[in-house]
C-alpha cells in the first residue's frame, strides 16, 4: 500500500471519529413501553399518551440514556421521553414536587461536563417534539423543541426554504440555538439564536411563557437560553433558497505544511476577518495528517482563487465536488446516516474551544508539534484531534453585540482542540486535561486578547462564567439579575450555569 493511500484511510478514520458521533435514535423503542412504569410514580397519570417512561434495567432507558460524551456524564432515575408540550409542563411539575434535578435531551451531544451535576435526575427526551410548520406567508417556521438539524433542513428544503442551523445534521436547533449557534449560512443571515422570532418555554416553576421580543428574557435566551427552561417550539426566520448549488473541495497536506498552509488560510481565506460571505472553511489536525476543506455557495467548482495556493502546496491528496446545500454536511463527514453520525457513547470527549481573529503561524507550528508529540507519546488519546472552524461571520457581525447573551460576535476563528479517550484510568483522563489546556494557552497567549473566548456550546466546563458569557461586567450582572428573578431555585443550572 503507498504511502498516499494509507493516509487516506487513516484520515478517513478520523473524520469518522471527529465528526458528529450522533445518533441516540437509532432504537425504535416507542410503543414498547407503556406509560406508567414504576419508576415515575404517579407522573404518568398526568402525561398524553404518546409519552413513554423508561426505567432503570430496561434497555430503552440504557439506550436512551447514551451520551455522545462519557466525561462526567449526568445519572438518571427515569427518562420520560415526552409527546407533547404539556407533556414537558407535567415532568417540571413532578421534578420540582420530587425535589429531583431534571435535564432536557435531545439527541445527547452536549459534552459540557456541568451536566454532570444532574445524578440520579429525570431525563427529558424531547426527540418526539420534531414537528415543523411554514407559515403561510413563507417567512417564518415553528419547529417542535427535540427537532435536529437535518429534519429542519430537508423540510425547508422542500419548499424551497432554508434557515441557519448546526452544521451537523444529528445535533439539534435547539441545543447550539441556546447558546448562540453556528452554521453554514450564518454569514448571509447570523447564528441560530439570531433566527428566533419567539420560543415556548417551560419556566423553572412549570409554567409556560411565550418568549418573544417584547419579553424580558429575550435577550437572555440568544446566548444563555439553556439557564432559563426547557423550549417546546420555536418560530425562526426561512428564508428563499436563492443559491442552491454548492461545491468543495478537499485536501490533506503532511505536518511540514503547517506554516504555508496557515499563511495562506489567513491571507486568502480569512482575509483579515472579511472572508467572503460564499465561503466556509474547516480544517482539523489528527495524527494522521491535516485536512482543509473549502466550500463555496453558488458556482458549479470552488473559485481557482481560494484553491490555487492551496494545490501550490502540494497536498497528499485532494478531491472535489459539486450539489446541493442539504449535501453540505455529508461531504465534511458530519451526515446523519454516515458512521460519523452514531452515537457510540464509548468515548470521553472533552473539548478546549478558544476563539480568535486570525492564525499565528508560529502557535498553530507549536500547536501542531504538542499535539502530534504527546500522541506519539500516549496512544490511548491518538482518536483526538484539533478541530478549526472557519465561518463567514458578516450576518453575525451585523447585529449589534450588545442586543443579545451570545458574547462574541466580533471573533473571526472557533479552534477547539478535541481531546478523546476511553475512560480508564485517572491518570489518562489528567493527561488528557493537560494536553488539551497546553494546546489552549498557546493558541489564547498568541492572540494578543487578555481573555480567553470560550464558544458555551464547546466549552469543557471548568471555563469560567466570564469566559464563557463575555467579561464585560454589565452582561454579568444582567445574567445574574435575571438569572435570580426566573430560575431562583437553580434548576436549569446544570449546561453551562451562569451562576
Ligand atoms: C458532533 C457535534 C457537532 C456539533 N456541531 C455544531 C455546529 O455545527 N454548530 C454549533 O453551534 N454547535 C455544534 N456542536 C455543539 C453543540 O451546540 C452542543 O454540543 C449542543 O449542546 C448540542 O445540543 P443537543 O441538543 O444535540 O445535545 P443535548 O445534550 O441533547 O442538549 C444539550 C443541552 O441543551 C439543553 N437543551 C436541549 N434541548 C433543550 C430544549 N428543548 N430546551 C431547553 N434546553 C434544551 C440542555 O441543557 C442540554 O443539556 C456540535 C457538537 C457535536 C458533538
Amino acid at each position: 500500500m503507498s504511502r498516499h493511500s494509507l493516509l487516506a484511510i487513516l484520515l478517513v478514520g478520523v473524520v469518522w471519529t471527529t465528526g458528529c458521533l450522533c445518533d441516540v435514535s437509532v432504537l425504535s423503542v416507542r410503543n414498547s413501553l407503556p406509560t406508567g412504569q414504576a419508576c415515575g410514580g404517579s407522573l404518568a397519570e398526568n402525561l398524553s399518551s404518546g409519552a413513554r417512561i423508561y426505567c432503570p434495567g430496561s434497555e430503552e432507558f440504557t439506550n436512551s440514556t447514551q451520551r455522545w460524551s462519557t466525561l462526567d456524564a449526568p445519572t438518571f432515575r427515569l427518562t420520560v421521553e415526552v409527546a407533547t408540550e404539556n407533556d414537558v409542563v407535567e415532568v417540571v411539575k413532578y421534578a420540582n414536587q420530587q425535589n429531583t434535578s431534571f435535564l432536557a435531551v435531545n439527541n445527547a451531544h452536549g459534552a459540557i461536563i456541568t451536566t454532570g451535576r444532574v445524578q440520579n435526575g429525570i431525563m427529558i427526551w424531547m426527540r418526539q417534539l420534531d414537528s415543523i410548520k411554514i407559515a403561510e406567508d413563507g417567512q417564518t417556521a415553528t419547529f417542535g423543541g427535540g427537532i435536529i438539524d437535518k429534519t429542519v433542513t430537508d423540510g425547508l428544503w422542500a419548499a424551497r426554504k432554508q434557515t441557519v442551523t448546526g452544521g451537523c445534521e444529528c445535533v439539534s436547533v435547539i441545543g447550539p440555538g441556546l447558546g448562540g449557534g453556528h452554521g453554514f449560512l450564518q454569514g448571509r443571515h447570523g447564528l441560530v439564536s439570531d433566527q428566533f422570532v419567539s420560543l415556548n418555554m417551560v419556566m423553572a416553576d412549570g409554567t409556560l411563557q411565550t418568549i418573544d421580543a417584547t419579553h424580558e428574557l429575550w435577550w437572555a435566551v440568544r446566548g444563555a437560553g439553556h439557564n432559563f427552561g426547557i423550549v417546546t417550539s420555536i418560530t425562526s426566520k426561512i428564508y428563499d433558497v436563492k443559491y442552491p448549488q454548492w461545491s468543495f473541495q478537499n485536501f490533506t497536506f503532511t505536518g511540514d505544511k503547517v506554516e504555508a498552509l496557515f499563511e495562506n488560510i489567513n491571507k486568502y481565506l480569512l482575509q483579515n476577518g472579511t472572508q467572503p460571505v460564499d465561503l466556509w472553511h474547516h480544517a482539523f489536525f489528527s495524527q494522521a495528517g491535516i485536512v482543509l476543506y473549502i466550500l463555496q455557495e453558488g458556482v458549479e467548482a470552488v473559485s481557482s482563487a481560494y484553491t490555487a495556493p492551496f494545490l501550490a502546496l502540494h497536498p497528499v491528496t485532494t478531491f472535489a465536488g459539486t450539489g446541493d446545500y442539504p449535501d453540505l454536511p455529508g461531504w465534511v463527514g458530519w451526515g446523519r446516516y454516515g458512521g460519523t453520525c452514531h452515537n457510540a457513547g464509548l468515548t470521553a470527549t472533552t473539548r478546549f474551544p478558544i476563539e480568535l481573529q486570525t492564525y499565528d503561524v508560529r502557535a498553530t507550528r507549536r500547536v501542531y508539534d504538542l499535539f502530534i508529540s504527546t500522541l506519539n507519546e500516549i496512544p490511548a488519546l491518538n482518536r483526538s484531534a484539533i478541530l478549526l472552524e472557519g465561518y463567514a461571520q458578516q450576518g453575525v457581525k451585523a447585529i449589534p453585540a450588545k442586543d443579545s447573551a451570545y458574547p462574541f460576535r466580533g471573533s473571526n476563528l472557533l479552534v477547539a482542540p478535541v481531546i478523546r479517550f476511553v475512560e480508564g484510568s485517572k491518570e489518562l483522563e489528567e493527561s488528557a486535561v493537560r494536553l488539551g489546556e497546553a494546546l489552549r494557552d498557546i493558541f489564547h497567549e498568541s492572540s494578543g486578547v487578555m481573555e480567553k473566548r470560550v464558544y458555551v456550546n464547546y466549552a469543557l466546563g471548568t471555563e469560567s462564567v466570564g469566559e464563557t458569557y463575555g467579561e464585560e461586567r454589565w452582561r454579568l450582572r444582567r445574567l445574574r439579575r435575571l438569572k435570580r428573578k426566573w430560575d431562583p431555585e437553580g434548576r436549569f443550572s446544570f449546561y453551562a450555569p451562569i451562576a
